[in-house]
């Protein structure tokens, strides 16, 4: 039996993870209004966005190898059944056909 208690976050460490997130979601949150500014972007912004894109796919990819499955199944990181719940995050965002990650692949293979 798994002692529920032993599994619950302290009201600190919650208030931790949760600072931790909310700081990571600010930096996305800066990528995002850099793309989508109303304003034309200068060559200055445009530098910037090649930049941020791999190190946005670097992100992705950090998070993919992370959470490959072992030779029994299950999520290296988070030991679920493999593919786990990030993997299948990470596949509906990457997969969905109205983001760009389609449209690129298909002017690859074109
Ligand atoms: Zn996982």
């Amino acid at each position: 039996m798994i002692n529920q208690a032993s599994t619950a976050l302290t009201p600190a460490r919650a208030d931790a993870y949760r600072l931790l997130r909310d700081d990571l979601m600010l930096h996305l949150y800066g990528a995002e209004y850099h793309a989508t500014k109303a304003e034309t972007w200068t060559p200055d912004d445009e530098a910037i966005a090649r930049e941020l894109i791999p190190d946005l796919v670097n992100v992705l990819n950090g998070a993919l190898l992370a959470h490959e499955g072992n030779c029994h199944g299950r999520c290296r990181f988070c030991r679920e059944t493999w593919p786990c719940a990030t993997i299948e995050s990470l596949h509906r965002a990457v997969k969905d056909p109205k983001r760009q990650f389609i449209t690129l692949v298909e002017t690859v293979r074109a």
